[in-house]
């Protein structure tokens, strides 16, 4: 029988290969999900009982013959008779390639992303294409042949055994799908996890010998060759959480990413199948100082049919920082990405996965008896970044983060917000009954000023992730009454204001004399000279930076954009002249002009030298001055 095809354009091929150019490798895919349906359906044939003959090996075979430059993807599956292949090859599934023209004939950019063809995207890469089937039913096989344009062929077969085999004529301009090594990446791509097993080629593997012997009467081991099955048709996330161990699921984590050596911190073994239907592990890798740009680690997957690996839209920002599968039937995939970010049940989904993630941390966060640490402590330095992340992105994990986020004291202890908050109450509360956090950023070099807080009584937390300066900044608007201070914003005093204040022994007069000395001698675009009145037993001079200042320009440079204005403020410093000191009365009272200068000198480079500011040549100069004064 020869017979057209249903279509308005006279030759669509070539268009189809043209507009699916880029992506036209799928068509292995969809071939082999075909042939997976296919054998899935007669299992279930089966089952119910419809089927009552032998399933025998239902293996997917993949074949390329070079000579006759084909490409053959074989199943057992159901077959289909000539009825069947009339209404779903010459019909339907022509008209899902005629809707699928129609639809993006004005806008090329939607196609990207685009998948679902089906059995015609084997024109993609073909001068001609053959079926030779048998369905399951008592019925003559077919084979139906087509080469490219609107006519086709159709006659019985002779073909024995049940089921499809598809031939490719592989066209010229796409022969590297002749190619082994392309057949094998591309399988190992898209149908690495598929639910039939698939044969393709041969691989070597060390056996026992079953004739020779070594000295020791052990069997000898020796190369063999066997067919190669190419995927892992039950891959954990598809098996009952209960029956993995620890290690199962470091080693499938290897499995999926073969060159990520670094182990896995825990992993999330998601499975609902309502109201949509979802499974999949997510995994928790170290997340230490920088937020990994490499964002292709979440491998989607529709019925262990790999889709894609990027995932924006699918899963919220923050969650593309963990590595792992997800796999739903629910997720529409024959649609643009902007289509996918709307649509209702990914929003569900990625609602959902959002919190397991906030489950999963707060059981971690429940110390089990007899522990010391919690499991989350245990982890926290690693994940602490990605939880940061998705408070500041995600205002429902926010809320149920706040109960289990950890501090971390610069001595290394962990507290919740709420029982730090208890902690530091007593002894942090200022005159405006705010209750202050002292922090460092970085505990070398803050170290004075963190030994001047705790010398107070005061807790510093250290506080030295990139996204700090925004984090701060959101805490201080989730907890009412809250305010943050970095150790060296301010003197001691002045970083929590009490109410009592040091009597001053400068007078008016004295303290107006006293600031031109000091500032002729200093940078004045890079230091404000503030006198301030501190204990005797402070030091005469002190460096510091406002925390305002500082956090926005920390806040903007790791933003980029928007905030660009304080990103380009120059650093400016507070020089904090004690005027209780003994030196500063002898500064103010000395004759000699340029004893005075030299003194302010000292002064300025001593406080300077406190805060790690002095260097190069300043730092030279300090040093002879210092030697020269003695
Ligand atoms: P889809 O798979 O999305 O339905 P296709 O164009 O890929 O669309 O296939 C159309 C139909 O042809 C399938 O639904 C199925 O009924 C039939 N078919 C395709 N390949 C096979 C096969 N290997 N074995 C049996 N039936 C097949």
């Amino acid at each position: 029988m020869q017979g057209k095809l249903n279509v308005q354009t006279e030759n669509i091929f070539p268009v189809i290969k043209k507009f699916l150019y880029s992506d036209h490798e799928i068509f292995l895919r969809e071939l082999i999900s075909n042939a997976v349906d296919a054998t899935q359906k007669l299992k279930t044939l089966s089952t119910r009982g419809d089927f009552k003959g032998e399933l025998g090996d239902l293996t997917i075979d993949v074949k390329i013959d070079s000579k006759k430059k084909t490409l053959t993807v074989s199943d057992r599956g159901i077959g289909m008779t000539a009825d069947e292949v009339e209404k779903y090859i010459n019909q339907i599934a022509f008209s899902g390639v005629t809707d699928f023209m129609e639809k993006y004939k004005d806008s090329h950019e939607q196609l990207i992303g685009h998948f679902g063809l089906g059995f015609y995207s084997a024109f993609m890469v073909s001068d001609k294409v053959e079926i030779f089937t048998k369905s399951w039913k008592e019925e003559p096989a077919q084979h139906w042949s087509c080469e490219g344009n609107p006519e086709f062929n159709m006659e019985e077969d002779k073909k024995a055994d049940r089921g499809t085999d598809i031939v490719l004529h592989i066209a010229d301009d796409c022969k590297e799908f002749l190619e082994e090594s392309t057949i094998l990446q591309l399988l190992k791509k898209y149908c690495r996890f598929m639910p039939v097993a698939i044969r393709f080629g041969e691989e070597t593997v060390w056996v026992d010998s079953e004739t020779d012997c070594d000295k020791d009467g052990k069997p000898k081991r020796v190369e063999k060759k066997q067919p190669r099955i190419i995927n892992d048709p039950e891959p954990a996330w598809k098996k009952s959480p209960s029956s993995l161990t620890d290690e199962d699921y470091k080693k499938f984590y290897h499995e999926l990413f073969p060159m990520n050596f670094e182990e896995p911190l825990f992993q999330i073994h998601l499975n609902v199948d309502y109201p949509f239907n979802l499974t999949g592990i997510l995994y928790f890798p170290k997340v230490r100082k920088t937020i990994d740009p490499n964002r292709n680690k979440i491998q989607l997957y529709c019925n262990q049919v790999f889709v894609t690996d990027q995932v924006e839209g699918v899963v919220p920002d923050y969650l593309m920082l963990l590595h792992g599968v997800l796999d739903s039937p629910d997720i529409p995939l024959n649609v643009s990405r902007s289509y996918l970010q709307s649509d209702g049940n990914v929003k569900k989904i990625s609602q959902h996965i959002s919190k397991k993630v906030a489950d999963k941390l707060e059981e971690m966060s429940k110390k089990k008896e007899g522990e010391e640490k919690s499991a989350l402590e245990e982890k926290w330095d690693d994940i602490k970044i990605f939880v940061q992340y998705g408070m500041l992105t995600d205002e429902k994990f926010c809320e149920r983060a706040m109960k289990f986020y950890l501090l971390k004291g610069v001595d290394g202890t962990y507290y919740t917000l709420d029982s730090y908050r208890e902690k530091i109450a007593a002894l942090q509360t200022d005159k405006d009954k705010t209750v202050c956090y002292l922090y460092a950023s970085n505990s070398d070099e803050e170290h004075a000023y963190i030994e001047k807080a705790k010398a107070k009584g005061y807790n510093v937390l250290l506080m030295d992730s990139p996204l700090e300066s925004h984090f701060i900044n959101l805490l201080e608007q989730k907890i009412e009454k809250t305010r943050f201070v970095r150790v060296d914003s301010d003197t001691v005093e002045k970083l929590i204001p009490h109410d009592d204040s040091i009597p001053e022994k400068l007078s008016k007069e004295e303290k107006e004399k006293l600031q031109p000395i000091i500032e002729g001698e200093i940078d004045k675009q890079r230091f404000t000279v503030q006198l301030e009145s501190l204990e005797e037993s402070d030091a005469p001079m002190q460096v510091t930076q406002s925390e305002f200042m500082r956090r926005y320009r920390e806040m903007a440079q790791t933003s980029g954009g928007g905030m660009g204005f304080y990103g380009e403020l120059p650093e400016s410093y507070n020089l904090v002249v004690n005027i209780n000191h003994p030196l500063i009365s002898r500064l103010l009272n000395e004759t000699d002009n340029e004893k005075q200068k030299e003194l302010v000198h000292q002064l300025t480079d001593l406080a300077l030298l406190g805060n790690g500011l002095l260097k190069g040549e300043a730092l030279s100069r300090f040093l002879k001055r210092s030697v020269e004064m003695i």
